[in-house]
């Protein structure tokens, strides 16, 4: 229809409606799309279908980019053939603790119980965190002494070397549209005698002594939509997380582990999230017990104190439930 020539019966907004209609839909999901799209995906990998369980601690990050970063595989992920695993780019490891590096994984899905989950595989010498390293190819980000480490494991495993990349405190490395800092953490990083072979692994054994692997660590992830996630590692209270990830990073989500023992517990955790960090959101993680039943959070554990004494939004660590994120750290999806 050329301009001006204007029939009249067919000129109402009764007829054109469906059409304009189309036209703003299509305004609409142009609008939004880039928004949904710039969303952070978290999926908890746990022992148990849908809980928060006591040796919980793997999780995968996928940049709105699509890279995909396992940190700390522990003994949840079901070996490198997990099919939760899918395609990933790195791997993320804060210390060789064993339930960390994973010395022993479970075979199938809700084995034992969710306080005391069945693991029938044995990974040791060598470790759950390893194998996943070489069979998916991806780049294995880790700070003090591992970098040596496992720069002559992953070869031994059939890797490549250059998979290993040292990533201490202060620098910074780039996978994909994602930055990735180690940071401290105090806690101790000595490798058991039962990932090491020959004569010295039994010497050590016999004395009870580790092979201590530099300290451990933490981490800050920047995801190419802006937001600065900082994954704690297993530490106690530091100035670091108000001098470093507060001042410096100003992280916008905290993953941060709460069990008491090993790291800080539910209260100083809770000073952690509500005094230093001081993020939107916070996922614990590392609780060391059965925090949920049916998907619930139980009361009288860890994990409700923390909940109760945390001043931001609680989100779960459910395993398999995707949450989203966005840059300021607001869970948009999944929670
Ligand atoms: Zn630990």
């Amino acid at each position: 229809m050329l301009m001006g020539d204007e029939p009249t019966g067919d000129n109402n907004i009764m007829t054109r409606a469906p059409f304009l209609l189309a036209a703003l839909g299509g305004l609409l999901v142009t609008a939004i799309q880039p928004a949904l799209a710039a969303n952070v995906k978290i999926t908890p990998l746990g022992t148990h279908d849908g809980e928060f369980c006591a040796l919980d601690r793997a999780m995968i990050f996928e940049d709105p980019d699509g890279t995909r970063i396992l940190y700390d595989a522990g003994r949840s992920v079901r070996g490198a053939e997990d099919p939760r695993l899918g395609k990933i780019d790195g791997v993320l490891l804060s210390h060789a603790h064993g339930d960390h590096l994973g010395d022993i994984h479970a075979s199938k899905a809700n084995a034992g119980e969710c306080g005391k989950p069945d693991f029938d595989v044995t990974d040791t010498p060598g470790s759950n965190t390893e194998k996943i390293v070489v069979a998916t190819k991806a780049k294995f980000f880790v700070g003090g002494e591992m970098n040596s480490f496992f720069g002559s494991r992953i070869p031994a495993a059939g890797g490549d070397k250059a998979q290993t990349v040292t990533l201490r405190f202060g620098g910074m490395s780039k996978l994909g549209g994602v930055s990735i800092w180690s940071v401290p953490a105090v806690h101790s990083n000595g490798v058991a005698p039962a990932f090491l072979a020959g004569d010295l692994a039994k010497q050590m054994q016999a004395n009870g002594l580790t092979a201590d692997l530099g300290p451990a660590g933490g981490y800050v992830l920047r995801f190419s939509n802006g937001l600065t996630a900082y994954l704690s590692g297993d530490t106690g209270v530091t100035a670091d997380q108000d001098a470093v990830i507060r001042r410096e990073f100003n992280a916008k989500l905290a993953v941060l582990n709460i069990g008491d023992v090993f790291t800080t517990g539910p209260a100083t955790a809770a000073y952690v999230i509500n005094e230093l960090v001081k993020p939107n959101a916070v996922i614990p993680s590392h609780a060391n017990e059965a925090a949920t039943k049916d998907g619930q959070l139980l009361p009288n554990t860890k994990t409700a104190a923390f909940k109760a004494a945390v001043q931001v939004p609680v989100y779960l660590p459910l395993s398999g439930k995707t949450m989203e994120f966005d840059a300021e750290g607001k869970c948009a999806a999944g929670c």
